[in-house]
This record gives C-alpha cells, sequence and structure tokens, in this order.
C-alpha cells in the first residue's frame, strides 16, 4: 500500500510534494512527502506538539488554485516507520507545512 502510494506521488513529482492514502481511495492514515529529496513514509502520523503559527497559502492536487490556512513553523510528529516501530521526530519549515497539509487530507480536511 504504501509503495503504491509512493509510486503515484513520484508520478505526480512536477505538481505534487506529499500524498496521503485516502487521495488515492485507501481509508488509511499513510502519508508520503518529499522529506528535502527523500521520500518518506509515516504510518499513523499524529501532531503532538506545535509551534510558530503563521498564515500560508497553499495548493492541493484535490483542489485547483490555493486557499489561505494557518500552519505552524516547528511541528513533532509521532508516527509509526515502514517497519511499523515507532518514532517522534521533529519538523520544521516547508517539509513541516506538507506533513501538516498530508495529516489533514487523513482527518478528512483539504486545506
Ligand atoms: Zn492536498
Amino acid at each position: 500500500m504504501a509503495q503504491d502510494l509512493l509510486e503515484t506521488l513520484e508520478a505526480n513529482r512536477a505538481d505534487c510534494v506529499g500524498m496521503a492514502a485516502n487521495m488515492i481511495g485507501v481509508n488509511k492514515r499513510i502519508i508520503t512527502f518529499d522529506n528535502e529529496g527523500t521520500y518518506m513514509v509515516m504510518f499513523n502520523p499524529e501532531i503532538v506538539k506545535q509551534s510558530g503559527p503563521y498564515l500560508t497559502e497553499e495548493g492541493c492536487l484535490s483542489l485547483t488554485g490555493t486557499r489561505k490556512t494557518k500552519r505552524f513553523r516547528s511541528i513533532k510528529v509521532r508516527y509509526q516507520n515502514e517497519k511499523f516501530q515507532v518514532r517522534l521526530k521533529t519538523f520544521t519549515g516547508w517539509t513541516a507545512q506538507i506533513i501538516q497539509h498530508e495529516i489533514d487530507h487523513c482527518e478528512g480536511i483539504i486545506i
């Protein structure tokens, strides 16, 4: 399943930096995204801490155009990796923004 998602992301890499499983019709909490040049997969990602709110505009494969949204500069995420080991990691900046966007997809929120 994660492999499928990665392939879909790669196929759309020109206009997409992340994907959530439910974007391709699978109702599971899996996301993949571009982490500074390497694709990363997370199972059951959850933001446990966030700081530095700011307003920005985002586009999405599921929408046309961009929309305003509030994001956080720094987030701490708890997730399971490909081996289903629980991990805790802090992300900042652009990568953090992508993750927040994809986790929103898992919650059924589009931006
Ligand atoms: Zn999106």
